[in-house]
């Protein structure tokens, strides 16, 4: 089964680093390492970084979620690999802007990803 895990932050957005390798996720449309399997911003609405094997597989699936009104996508989609190596990080910004303001986003790895 996968994990989730929510994490909430005050302030500016974190950096996210692979928990993996230590590559940088976050700042870059690229795919920067294996291990990465998605990342999805709530208020656009849609996967990005999404590698290859995991559109090769899952594409029906990630565009039916981001086609539908269903509560966290990611979370669905990591049900849906549902591998005891896959973890989401499911972070939660706020702060004052002009006015409260709040972001959340979704990155997914797989700390056991297929051997190439
Ligand atoms: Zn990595």
């Amino acid at each position: 089964m996968s994990t989730v895990c929510e994490l909430d932050y005050r302030g500016l957005p974190p950096e996210i680093h692979c928990p993996v390798c230590g590559s940088e996720i976050t700042g870059t449309l690229d795919i920067p390492c294996e291990h990465l399997l998605f990342s999805y911003v709530y208020e656009v609405g849609e996967f990005s970084q999404v590698p290859e094997r995991i559109n090769n597989e899952y594409g029906d699936k990630i565009d039916e979620l981001e086609h539908s009104e269903i509560e966290d996508p990611p979370e669905k989609l990591v049900n849906t690999i549902d591998k005891d190596s896959v973890l989401c990080l499911t972070v939660t910004t706020t702060g004052i802007s002009c006015g409260p303001v709040s972001s959340t986003y979704s990155v997914a790895f797989d700390f056991d990803p297929p051997e190439k």
